[in-house]
């Protein structure tokens, strides 16, 4: 389409209805792009359409199937003024972003042509989003966060909702008198805490459904919501009339990065913070430390042994053994590793996500900044961390044990959101990357090694693990054998392992709940926990709230 010459398109909406001119087109309404202009009219009549010049009309998102076409009158006064605002309803998303794209190449034609565009604005350029996310991918993701459900999940995350209402209200100063944005408002909980802190004006931003519910919860909320403006949309596509003194989000994932929406939240930093203005929360940080831990590795190789059972109830399952193994433990490739004569194997794992006993770590934690206030978008697109730990027991490694924090830089107060194992539990728990491979240290031996993570379309990222240790024994002098255990993982699909006994024991007043955990915990499981793990129970953790 790009090399033709287009010469004139056709796009059926559902209705449009005009701001400055009285009466609108009776349905159904057909928007035509014909050389320099656009136009709306009646399928059936001709007579009284609506037309825009393409060289000075502007198109702007207002919902995911509504847009506003405007076109300039005049551009000689300092005040620009508009002959025409029309507001188009599209018959659905996909549509209203094909005449969006169309109308983008349209304008591009005629700009060629040489009718230059007044003031170079291309408001309805494609979205960011889109080019770097999977559609059908967007369209799970949006339809999951649209569900109440999932947002009580969130809301019922004591930790986390009780550490933003804490770190909102105890730094009032940084939200008084203040325009907010709320990045992915959701059901609009933390532009209610923003307002509630004295917010000037909130805008919240939200793709998904759910912004339809989150402006019926803010307008129930009268002391509130008139000082809060609900804007459907993605934070990439949106227009907002006013810049941020402080942006207030919740866009963290499994391991912090899954989801990729920290992305997104860089995006609305750019398009809509003043310059120096706060972002709560301000830096996010992954740690990560080596693991051993029998009984789960015990527990995924006999995941795979299942399926080498010959008389399953007179079944014979051997025939779909490897199929399984590849599952749990898929070979993808056996290299060389150059610098040792050890070969290594590179194995396809599942993350596994759960709460775990912070004594099973073999050495102190190292952790990887990132701030969310100078951080480019494409630095998340790819990263390294190198890897590089002293252990402090003899045993063996399982893997990599990885979790994450943020913390909410305020005027008064800083706030730090842990999901560290051993604090709290959260809905996030731990993430921990199991290796086919354990390896085997003593204490005060190193361990080094590499995680790279690279974002994929499907809202994830793939994270490739690289651990070793020297290996000790006969041999090791003579120049450093190593022992290295590699894998790669999809962060997108963890093997969630919260219904199985804990064995972090609960603390006093945890324990009347640890029966009703585990039960709950049976019942998520099997809901199919798409994004984030559901939240197990009440966790009495509103006293966290005031610790
Ligand atoms: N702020 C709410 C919801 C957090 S969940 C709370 O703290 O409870 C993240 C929300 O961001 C989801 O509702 C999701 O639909 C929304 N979201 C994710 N990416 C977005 C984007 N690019 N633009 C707008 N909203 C987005």
């Amino acid at each position: 389409m790009e090399n033709n010459k287009l010469k004139e398109q056709d796009f059926l909406v559902a209705s449009i209805s005009q701001l400055s001119i009285s009466g609108s087109a009776s349905p159904p309404v057909v928007a035509r792009f014909r050389s320099d202009s656009l136009l709306f009219g009646s399928e059936s009549d001709s007579e009284g359409a609506v037309q825009f010049d393409l060289s000075n009309c502007q198109l702007y998102k207002l919902g995911s199937a509504r847009s506003l076409c405007m076109s300039e009158a005049s551009d000689t006064n300092k005040e620009k003024s508009y002959s025409r605002v029309i507001t188009i309803e599209f018959r659905n998303e996909e549509e209203s972003t094909a005449f969006h794209r169309a109308f983008e190449q349209w304008k591009k034609e005629v700009a060629v042509q040489g009718s230059s565009l007044p003031n170079g604005i291309v408001s309805s350029s494609a979205s960011k989003f889109d080019d770097k996310i999977e559609a059908s991918s967007a369209k799970m993701y949006f339809h999951y966060y649209g569900q109440l459900l999932h947002q009580q999940n969130m809301l019922q995350d004591y930790v986390r909702t009780g550490s933003y209402y804490a770190a909102v209200l105890e730094n009032r100063i940084d939200f008084t008198g203040r325009v907010v944005v709320d990045v992915g408002a959701g059901s609009g909980i933390l532009s209610l805490f923003a307002a509630q802190a004295g917010a000037k004006h909130v805008y919240a931003v939200e793709a998904s459904d759910m912004a339809d519910y989150a402006n019926k919860l803010i307008s129930g909320n009268p002391s509130l919501s008139e000082r809060i403006t609900v804007i459907k949309g993605k934070v990439e596509d949106v227009e907002l009339p006013e810049k941020a003194d402080i942006l207030i989000s919740e866009p963290m994932g499994t391991l912090l990065i899954n989801e990729r929406m920290l992305e997104s939240y860089i995006i609305a930093r750019d398009r809509f913070l003043v310059p120096k203005g706060k972002m709560f929360p301000t830096i996010g940080r992954i740690h990560m430390a080596p693991f051993s831990d029998e009984y789960l590795y015990i527990e995924i190789a006999n995941k795979a042994l299942f399926w080498q059972q010959q008389n399953y109830y007179g079944v014979n399952l051997t025939p779909l053994h490897g199929t399984a193994f590849q599952g749990y433990f898929s070979q993808v490739h056996s290299h060389s590793i150059s610098h040792s004569n050890v070969c290594s194997t590179m194995y396809l794992l599942m993350p596994v996500v759960d709460a775990f006993d912070p004594r099973l770590l073999v050495a102190p934690a190292i952790s990887h900044v990132i701030d969310f206030t100078s951080a480019k978008e494409e630095d998340l697109y790819e990263f390294d961390i190198p890897l590089r730990f002293v252990s402090s027991t003899g045993t063996r490694v399982h893997g990599l044990a990885c979790w994450f924090d943020v913390l909410f830089d305020g005027s008064t107060v800083q706030r730090w959101l842990t999901t560290a194992p051993g604090a709290p539990t959260t809905h996030w728990y731990q993430l921990r990357c199991v290796l086919a491979q354990p390896i085997y240290v003593m204490p005060g031996q190193e361990i080094t090694g590499r995680l790279h993570m690279v974002a994929h379309k499907a809202q994830s990222y793939t994270l490739n693990l690289t651990l070793s240790a020297k290996m000790w024994g006969p041999g090791a002098e003579q120049g450093g054998i190593l022992q290295t255990s590699s894998g790669k993982l999809d962060l997108k699909e963890p093997y969630y392992r919260m219904s199985q006994p804990q064995a972090y024991p609960m603390s006093q007043d945890q324990q009347p709940n640890q029966l009703l955990q585990t039960q709950e915990n049976m019942i998520y499981k099997y809901n199919h926990m798409m994004k984030r793990p559901q939240i197990c129970c009440n966790n009495l953790c509103d006293l966290c709230i005031h610790n």
